[in-house]
């Protein structure tokens, strides 16, 4: 038991909230760090109004909090001068174009908001306690119902002119492989071959239920994300690539992705990291599916001691 003298002097954990948005749900935590969580809840993604007005009864609920970090799908627009900031922009999603998720939590909670795109944030939170500690400059790539990747440069996630938008590069298709692809833009980008929609259209089930097929439709798919991933490699420089999604979780996909990246590489990046077979380079996220919540509280403690 801490005497009052230490107890006087120990400095009072924040109290944070953190929201990871997706498509079809909303994950809501409390708590001071990832492995100081006291309350969870999941909020099903309907209309913004609905959605975001439980978000916040839940984290009103829990408050008072010093500070809330949302890490959500977007696009989104992160220019803080912009007028739309902290707003969905230009989301072919039903109803949510020009959400203004910021204004809304701001507004009903009165704390500090942190805010950035959902795989920002679980880059932010991987770095902060799982497979990017330590790291200045690392990528998380996430493989599920669409493909998206944040990137820590320098310790901060990039945002530029909107945000990466990695899932939608151009990979080499094999000359015998005629599958259009499903990306609604681009067709045979990489998302358009390899998100979990793509694959269902493909091989005509989920990718869920693959069966006898799998070790086709894995191949095909690390083809794919092995060059994709190759590119990520010689243009930003990665000190390390977490894998995440539900499609990454296919067994043997990560393992042939990486054979399939060294190949695409072909020699030219010497360092042992990559050129070792990349077993420690290209890896699954260390925080599993609470990579995201971690990402909020992040965000929200950066908003914090802005
Ligand atoms: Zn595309």
């Amino acid at each position: 038991m801490p005497s009052p003298e230490a107890e006087r002097y120990a400095p009072r954990m924040a109290r944070l909230g953190s929201v990871e948005g997706g498509g079809t749900k909303f994950v809501c935590a409390v708590g001071s760090s990832i492995d100081e969580i006291s309350a969870v809840t999941t909020v099903p993604t309907t209309t913004p109004d609905e959605t975001l007005g439980r978000v916040i009864d839940f984290l009103s609920e829990h408050g008072p909090l010093d500070a809330v970090g949302i890490a959500t799908f977007g696009p989104l627009d992160l220019h803080e001068r912009s007028a739309t900031y902290g707003r969905v922009v230009g989301t072919p999603k039903r109803g949510w174009n020009g959400a203004d998720i910021v204004g809304a939590a701001s507004r009903s909670l009165g704390t500090p908001v942190g805010f950035d795109t959902d795989v920002n944030g679980a880059a932010l939170g991987e770095g902060r306690w799982g497979a990017g500690r330590g790291l200045d400059t690392f990528a998380y790539i996430t493989v599920g119902t669409g493909v998206g990747m944040g990137a820590v440069v320098n310790g901060a996630p990039v945002h530029g002119l909107v945000h990466p938008e990695f899932g939608h590069i151009r990979v080499p298709r094999d000359a015998d492989d005629d599958f259009p692809g499903h990306c609604p833009y681009h067709g045979d980008c990489l998302e358009g071959l390899v998100a979990g929609p793509a694959l269902a259209a493909r091989w005509g089930r989920p990718a869920t239920e693959l069966g006898a097929i799998t070790e086709r439709a894995v191949a095909t798919a690390a083809h794919s994300l092995g060059h994709a991933i190759a590119s990520l490699v010689v243009t930003l420089s990665p000190e390390r690539i977490i894998v995440g999604g539900g499609v990454a979780k296919l067994p043997g996909l990560l393992e042939a992705t990486r054979v399939q990246m060294v190949r695409s590489l072909n020699g030219y990046v010497t360092s042992p990291a990559v050129a070792g077979g990349a077993v420690d380079y290209v890896v699954p996220p260390a925080l599993g599916d609470r990579a995201g919540i971690a990402g909020g509280l992040v965000l929200a403690e950066q908003a914090l001691h802005r």
